[in-house]
């Protein structure tokens, strides 16, 4: 059976090295979450980062705004907080309602205090191989892999998943690890084939249990990024656990697995960034 990968038990682990960093501050590290609107799922992922961010001591403006928000409101918004010094990042919780552009947002997020790494700048500093902020999924998924002492170099890696917030930074930091990459996405011909030739698969589609455990090589590492809940209330992730658990040989649990540690992300990137900041310097 496949070792579990618990991301609860590694961000614990983590804490006592953050809070060290967090204390030698000369001030708390300062956090903003914006969210629009009243997504459920949302308000249940905001709520978890204030509670970590809180307990960890942090500096927090929290602003809840209604649906309604104008883009420009938004804007002005972010344009307070990207001049407010005590804030090091700032986060707007996505999705946002469909009458405001995210990309304009997130554009307009100073890069310096983009803790999520979805601006441009960001995202081009990863792609060139010298990240400031890394997404927190992903980095998240890179810790577990680097705590379960997992040999990336020359490693096939698998991830299937596009997207700019978890699948394209996954491969892009898992190739900075020296594995080969291999990106699946909708269109891919032949996800099985792809799949059973991973060391090293990462699952980011949000399809319950879409890659079937027999798909898995034996003694594959697997990163479940997914998230979905089934209608009887259970949530499951993006590979079929049971099967997939026989056949790697470790692999992250839904939930508990990389959920926990985008969390654990999002204060390691808020430290760093209070850091950067108050040295008076650029990543
Ligand atoms: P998106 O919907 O943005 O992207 C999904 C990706 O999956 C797309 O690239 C899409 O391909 C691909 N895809 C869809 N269907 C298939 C298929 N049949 N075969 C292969 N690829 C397919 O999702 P996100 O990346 O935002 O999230 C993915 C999952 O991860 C969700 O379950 C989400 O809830 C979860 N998540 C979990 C987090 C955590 O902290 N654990 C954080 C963020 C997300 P194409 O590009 O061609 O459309």
């Amino acid at each position: 059976m496949a070792r579990i990968l618990d991301g609860r038990r590694l961000g614990r682990n983590m804490g006592p090295a953050l809070r060290a960093r967090i204390a030698a501050l000369p001030r708390p590290p300062g956090l903003a979450v914006i969210r629009v609107g009243d997504d459920p799922a949302s308000a249940v992922y905001v709520a978890s980062k204030q509670k970590r961010a809180q307990r960890l001591g942090f500096h927090q403006e929290s602003l809840h705004l209604p649906a309604s928000t104008t883009q420009a409101d938004l804007l002005a918004h972010v344009a307070r907080l990207n001049d407010d010094d005590r804030i090091d990042g700032i986060l707007v919780q996505l999705p946002l309602p469909g009458h405001i552009d995210a990309t304009v947002v997130l554009d307009h997020i100073d890069p310096e205090k983009d803790v999520d790494g979805f601006h441009p700048e960001n995202v081009g500093l990863l792609s060139q191989g010298r990240p400031r902020f890394v997404p927190c999924t992903p980095r998240g998924c890179m810790a577990l892999l680097e705590d379960a002492g997992v040999e990336l170099s020359g490693a096939h890696a698998v991830v299937v998943g596009r997207s700019n917030i978890v699948g394209r930074p996954m491969a892009m930091l898992l190739e900075k690890a020296h594995c080969t990459v291999t990106l699946c996405h909708s269109r891919t011909v032949d996800l099985a084939g792809h799949v059973g030739r991973a060391d090293v698969l990462v699952a980011a589609v949000g399809r319950p249990e879409m890659i079937p455990g027999a798909w898995v090589k034996p003694g594959a590492v697997v990163i479940d990024v997914g998230i979905n809940r089934l209608d009887d209330g259970r949530l499951v992730g993006d590979v079929e656990f049971g099967a997939a658990e026989a056949r790697a040989a470790a692999i992250t649990p839904v939930p508990g697995g990389v959920g926990p540690m985008t969390i654990t992300m999002l204060m390691h990137n808020t430290v760093d960034s209070a850091e950067r900041r108050l040295a008076g310097r650029s990543a």
